[in-house]
Protein backbone atom coordinates (compact mmCIF):
# COMPACT_ATOMS: atom_id res chain seq x y z
CA UNK A 1 0.00 0.00 0.00
CA UNK A 2 1.34 3.66 -1.06
CA UNK A 3 1.65 5.66 1.98
CA UNK A 4 2.83 9.22 0.98
CA UNK A 5 6.15 10.64 3.11
CA UNK A 6 6.25 12.54 5.42
CA UNK A 7 7.42 16.15 4.57
CA UNK A 8 8.61 19.03 6.83
CA UNK A 9 9.19 22.34 5.47
CA UNK A 10 10.79 25.03 7.43
CA UNK A 11 9.09 28.52 6.86
CA UNK A 12 5.69 29.91 6.26
CA UNK A 13 6.64 32.49 3.69
CA UNK A 14 4.84 32.34 0.15
CA UNK A 15 7.69 30.05 -1.31
CA UNK A 16 6.89 27.03 1.82
CA UNK A 17 2.75 27.82 1.37
CA UNK A 18 3.42 27.32 -1.69
CA UNK A 19 5.56 24.41 -1.70
CA UNK A 20 2.56 22.91 0.97
CA UNK A 21 -0.01 23.67 -1.24
CA UNK A 22 1.71 21.87 -4.90
CA UNK A 23 2.43 18.87 -2.28
CA UNK A 24 -1.33 18.41 -1.01
CA UNK A 25 -2.56 18.85 -4.74
CA UNK A 26 -0.45 15.91 -5.43
CA UNK A 27 -1.51 13.92 -2.30
CA UNK A 28 1.01 14.70 0.24
CA UNK A 29 0.41 16.60 3.39
CA UNK A 30 3.24 18.34 4.94
CA UNK A 31 4.03 19.84 7.92
CA UNK A 32 5.02 23.86 7.86
CA UNK A 33 7.44 24.80 11.00
CA UNK A 34 7.50 28.68 11.16
CA UNK A 35 9.91 30.50 12.98
CA UNK A 36 7.70 33.62 13.70
CA UNK A 37 4.71 33.49 17.07
CA UNK A 38 2.28 34.27 14.48
CA UNK A 39 2.47 34.53 10.36
CA UNK A 40 1.95 38.52 10.14
CA UNK A 41 1.68 40.51 6.69
CA UNK A 42 4.54 42.43 6.22
CA UNK A 43 6.10 43.79 3.08
CA UNK A 44 4.37 45.98 0.36
CA UNK A 45 4.36 45.15 -3.48
CA UNK A 46 5.32 42.14 -5.02
CA UNK A 47 5.21 41.66 -9.03
CA UNK A 48 4.02 37.99 -10.14
CA UNK A 49 5.05 37.46 -13.82
CA UNK A 50 2.15 35.15 -15.76
CA UNK A 51 4.70 32.21 -15.15
CA UNK A 52 3.74 32.39 -11.27
CA UNK A 53 0.20 33.49 -11.88
CA UNK A 54 -0.04 29.91 -13.77
CA UNK A 55 1.37 27.66 -10.86
CA UNK A 56 -1.39 29.64 -8.48
CA UNK A 57 -3.90 29.33 -10.83
CA UNK A 58 -2.93 25.28 -11.16
CA UNK A 59 -3.79 25.66 -7.13
CA UNK A 60 -6.83 27.06 -7.77
CA UNK A 61 -6.18 30.47 -6.65
CA UNK A 62 -6.56 32.90 -9.74
CA UNK A 63 -9.84 33.89 -8.48
CA UNK A 64 -8.82 34.75 -4.83
CA UNK A 65 -5.77 36.31 -5.91
CA UNK A 66 -7.68 37.69 -8.58
CA UNK A 67 -9.73 40.12 -5.92
CA UNK A 68 -6.54 40.91 -4.08
CA UNK A 69 -4.31 41.93 -6.96
CA UNK A 70 -4.23 44.55 -9.69
CA UNK A 71 -3.10 43.57 -13.64
CA UNK A 72 -0.94 46.11 -15.04
CA UNK A 73 -1.19 45.93 -18.57
CA UNK A 74 2.35 47.68 -19.46
CA UNK A 75 5.23 48.99 -17.65
CA UNK A 76 6.34 52.04 -18.78
CA UNK A 77 9.74 54.07 -18.62
CA UNK A 78 10.89 57.64 -18.13
CA UNK A 79 13.82 59.78 -18.32
CA UNK A 80 13.89 62.34 -15.45
CA UNK A 81 12.67 65.05 -17.48
CA UNK A 82 9.36 62.81 -17.48
CA UNK A 83 9.94 61.88 -21.44
CA UNK A 84 9.06 58.56 -22.27
CA UNK A 85 11.57 56.13 -23.36
CA UNK A 86 9.32 52.83 -24.25
CA UNK A 87 6.30 51.14 -22.89
CA UNK A 88 5.80 47.22 -22.84
CA UNK A 89 2.78 45.67 -22.55
CA UNK A 90 3.01 42.72 -19.91
CA UNK A 91 -0.05 40.40 -18.71
CA UNK A 92 -2.25 39.33 -21.14
CA UNK A 93 -2.00 42.67 -22.89
CA UNK A 94 1.74 41.43 -23.63
CA UNK A 95 -0.05 37.99 -25.27
CA UNK A 96 0.28 35.90 -22.31
CA UNK A 97 -2.12 33.04 -21.26
CA UNK A 98 -1.81 34.57 -17.60
CA UNK A 99 -1.71 37.73 -16.19
CA UNK A 100 0.84 39.69 -14.43
CA UNK A 101 -0.23 41.36 -11.01
CA UNK A 102 0.95 43.87 -8.62
CA UNK A 103 -0.24 42.38 -4.87
CA UNK A 104 0.63 43.34 -1.52
CA UNK A 105 3.39 40.65 -0.39
CA UNK A 106 1.80 40.35 3.13
CA UNK A 107 -1.95 39.62 1.57
CA UNK A 108 -0.42 37.29 -1.24
CA UNK A 109 1.40 35.40 2.07
CA UNK A 110 -2.23 35.42 4.03
CA UNK A 111 -4.05 33.99 0.75
CA UNK A 112 -1.35 31.41 0.67
CA UNK A 113 -2.11 30.75 4.59
CA UNK A 114 -5.42 30.13 5.04
CA UNK A 115 -5.60 28.27 1.65
CA UNK A 116 -3.22 26.00 3.59
CA UNK A 117 -5.37 26.20 6.90
CA UNK A 118 -8.49 25.48 4.88
CA UNK A 119 -6.92 22.33 2.49
CA UNK A 120 -5.14 21.03 5.40
CA UNK A 121 -6.31 21.72 8.43
CA UNK A 122 -5.60 24.76 11.26
CA UNK A 123 -3.04 22.95 12.75
CA UNK A 124 -0.67 22.60 9.40
CA UNK A 125 1.51 25.63 10.24
CA UNK A 126 3.18 25.26 13.59
CA UNK A 127 4.21 28.27 14.71
CA UNK A 128 6.73 29.73 17.05
CA UNK A 129 8.93 26.65 15.90
CA UNK A 130 12.53 27.53 14.78
CA UNK A 131 14.32 24.90 12.53
CA UNK A 132 17.82 25.03 13.41
CA UNK A 133 19.54 22.16 11.75
CA UNK A 134 18.82 18.60 10.29
CA UNK A 135 21.26 15.50 10.90
CA UNK A 136 20.59 13.15 7.37
CA UNK A 137 19.82 9.87 8.22
CA UNK A 138 19.95 6.82 5.71
CA UNK A 139 16.27 6.72 4.77
CA UNK A 140 14.63 9.36 6.84
CA UNK A 141 15.86 13.27 7.78
CA UNK A 142 15.43 14.41 11.18
CA UNK A 143 15.13 17.91 11.84
CA UNK A 144 15.84 19.55 14.83
CA UNK A 145 13.52 22.27 15.93
CA UNK A 146 13.21 24.83 19.36
CA UNK A 147 10.30 22.28 19.52
CA UNK A 148 12.75 19.23 19.59
CA UNK A 149 13.21 16.75 16.74
CA UNK A 150 11.09 15.89 14.30
CA UNK A 151 11.49 12.58 11.89
CA UNK A 152 10.52 13.09 8.37
CA UNK A 153 10.91 11.48 4.93
CA UNK A 154 12.44 15.05 3.50
CA UNK A 155 12.67 18.63 4.62
CA UNK A 156 12.29 21.39 2.31
CA UNK A 157 14.23 24.36 3.56
CA UNK A 158 12.11 27.71 2.73
CA UNK A 159 13.65 29.74 5.41
CA UNK A 160 14.55 33.03 3.71
CA UNK A 161 17.64 34.52 2.88
CA UNK A 162 19.48 33.75 6.15
CA UNK A 163 18.21 29.58 5.74
CA UNK A 164 19.68 27.82 8.21
CA UNK A 165 18.57 25.02 5.99
CA UNK A 166 21.06 26.06 3.15
CA UNK A 167 23.62 27.45 5.50
CA UNK A 168 24.42 23.17 6.51
CA UNK A 169 24.00 22.14 3.24
CA UNK A 170 26.32 24.59 2.22
CA UNK A 171 28.62 25.48 4.55
CA UNK A 172 31.66 27.45 4.36
CA UNK A 173 32.44 31.42 2.30
CA UNK A 174 29.11 32.13 0.77
CA UNK A 175 28.43 35.91 1.71
CA UNK A 176 25.56 37.61 0.63
CA UNK A 177 27.01 40.69 -1.33
CA UNK A 178 25.94 44.47 -1.15
CA UNK A 179 24.87 45.15 -4.30
CA UNK A 180 24.83 48.59 -3.75
CA UNK A 181 21.56 49.72 -4.37
CA UNK A 182 19.18 50.89 -1.79
CA UNK A 183 15.39 50.47 -2.02
CA UNK A 184 12.93 52.58 -0.02
CA UNK A 185 9.19 51.55 -0.60
CA UNK A 186 5.89 52.91 0.59
CA UNK A 187 2.06 53.01 -0.11
CA UNK A 188 0.63 56.21 -1.27
CA UNK A 189 -2.93 57.52 -3.00
CA UNK A 190 -2.56 59.86 -5.44
CA UNK A 191 -3.40 60.72 -9.44
CA UNK A 192 -2.31 57.71 -11.26
CA UNK A 193 1.11 58.00 -12.88
CA UNK A 194 1.24 58.37 -15.96
CA UNK A 195 -2.41 59.48 -15.97
CA UNK A 196 -3.49 55.69 -17.46
CA UNK A 197 -4.80 52.97 -14.75
CA UNK A 198 -3.09 49.44 -14.09
CA UNK A 199 0.13 50.76 -15.78
CA UNK A 200 3.58 50.04 -14.04
CA UNK A 201 5.92 53.14 -14.10
CA UNK A 202 9.99 53.54 -13.93
CA UNK A 203 11.27 57.19 -14.05
CA UNK A 204 15.03 58.11 -13.56
CA UNK A 205 18.63 57.50 -14.31
CA UNK A 206 20.98 54.66 -13.94
CA UNK A 207 22.15 55.69 -10.42
CA UNK A 208 18.77 56.83 -9.05
CA UNK A 209 14.85 55.47 -9.76
CA UNK A 210 11.44 55.67 -8.93
CA UNK A 211 9.00 53.10 -9.89
CA UNK A 212 5.23 52.87 -8.89
CA UNK A 213 2.91 49.90 -9.32
CA UNK A 214 -0.79 49.97 -9.24
CA UNK A 215 -2.17 48.31 -5.57
CA UNK A 216 -5.67 47.45 -4.75
CA UNK A 217 -5.89 47.03 -0.75
CA UNK A 218 -2.92 48.33 1.62
CA UNK A 219 -3.60 51.82 -0.42
CA UNK A 220 -7.58 51.69 0.50
CA UNK A 221 -6.60 51.21 3.85
CA UNK A 222 -4.69 54.24 4.01
CA UNK A 223 -7.29 56.35 2.41
CA UNK A 224 -10.72 54.26 1.95
CA UNK A 225 -12.15 56.88 -0.28
CA UNK A 226 -9.48 56.55 -2.43
CA UNK A 227 -10.49 55.91 -6.14
CA UNK A 228 -10.19 52.52 -8.06
CA UNK A 229 -6.68 53.07 -9.89
CA UNK A 230 -5.28 55.90 -7.27
CA UNK A 231 -2.98 53.41 -4.75
CA UNK A 232 0.34 52.99 -5.35
CA UNK A 233 3.37 51.39 -4.03
CA UNK A 234 5.78 53.39 -4.50
CA UNK A 235 10.08 52.01 -4.63
CA UNK A 236 12.77 54.19 -4.53
CA UNK A 237 16.36 53.21 -5.82
CA UNK A 238 19.25 54.83 -5.53
CA UNK A 239 22.66 53.22 -6.18
CA UNK A 240 25.09 53.66 -3.95
CA UNK A 241 28.94 53.29 -3.35
CA UNK A 242 31.05 51.28 -3.12
CA UNK A 243 29.01 47.77 -4.12
CA UNK A 244 29.52 43.98 -3.87
CA UNK A 245 30.77 44.25 -0.17
CA UNK A 246 29.72 40.79 1.97
CA UNK A 247 26.89 41.96 4.61
C1 LIG B 1 9.25 41.16 5.77
C2 LIG B 1 9.43 40.96 4.28
C3 LIG B 1 8.94 41.92 3.38
C4 LIG B 1 9.12 41.77 2.02
N1 LIG B 1 8.58 42.70 1.19
C5 LIG B 1 8.70 42.54 -0.15
C6 LIG B 1 8.10 43.48 -1.04
O1 LIG B 1 7.46 44.42 -0.62
N2 LIG B 1 8.25 43.30 -2.38
C7 LIG B 1 8.96 42.24 -2.89
O2 LIG B 1 9.08 42.12 -4.12
N3 LIG B 1 9.52 41.34 -2.07
C8 LIG B 1 9.41 41.47 -0.73
N4 LIG B 1 9.98 40.56 0.12
C9 LIG B 1 10.74 39.49 -0.48
C10 LIG B 1 9.84 38.40 -1.00
O3 LIG B 1 8.69 38.27 -0.24
C11 LIG B 1 10.70 37.15 -0.90
O4 LIG B 1 11.86 37.30 -1.69
C12 LIG B 1 9.99 35.97 -1.45
O5 LIG B 1 8.68 35.96 -1.06
C13 LIG B 1 10.75 34.77 -0.95
O6 LIG B 1 9.90 34.05 -0.11
P1 LIG B 1 10.41 32.88 0.78
O7 LIG B 1 9.21 32.11 1.16
O8 LIG B 1 11.50 32.15 0.08
O9 LIG B 1 11.09 33.57 2.02
P2 LIG B 1 10.47 34.56 3.09
O10 LIG B 1 9.35 35.34 2.54
O11 LIG B 1 11.63 35.30 3.67
O12 LIG B 1 9.87 33.58 4.20
C14 LIG B 1 10.70 32.77 5.00
C15 LIG B 1 9.91 32.38 6.22
O13 LIG B 1 10.69 31.46 6.98
C16 LIG B 1 10.68 31.83 8.34
N5 LIG B 1 11.93 31.35 8.91
C17 LIG B 1 13.16 31.88 8.79
N6 LIG B 1 14.07 31.12 9.38
C18 LIG B 1 13.40 30.07 9.91
C19 LIG B 1 13.82 28.93 10.63
N7 LIG B 1 15.08 28.70 10.93
N8 LIG B 1 12.87 28.04 11.02
C20 LIG B 1 11.58 28.25 10.71
N9 LIG B 1 11.12 29.32 10.02
C21 LIG B 1 12.04 30.21 9.61
C22 LIG B 1 10.52 33.34 8.33
O14 LIG B 1 9.97 33.82 9.55
C23 LIG B 1 9.59 33.54 7.15
O15 LIG B 1 8.23 33.48 7.53
C24 LIG B 1 9.82 40.65 1.50
C25 LIG B 1 10.31 39.68 2.38
C26 LIG B 1 10.11 39.82 3.77
C27 LIG B 1 10.62 38.74 4.71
Amino acid sequence: MYTPPQVVIAGAGIGGLTATLALHAHGVDAVVLERAGTVRAPGLGINLLPHAVRELDSLGLAEELSHIAVAPGAICYYKPDGSQLFCEPRGLEGGYDWPQYSVHRGELQMMLLTAVQARLGADAVHTGVEVTGFAQGSTTVTVQTTGGDKTADYLIGADGLHSSVRAQLHPGDDPLLWSGVLLVRGATTGVPIPRRPNHGDRQGSRRRRAGCVPHRRRADQLDPQAAPGHCWAATCRRRLEPARQPV
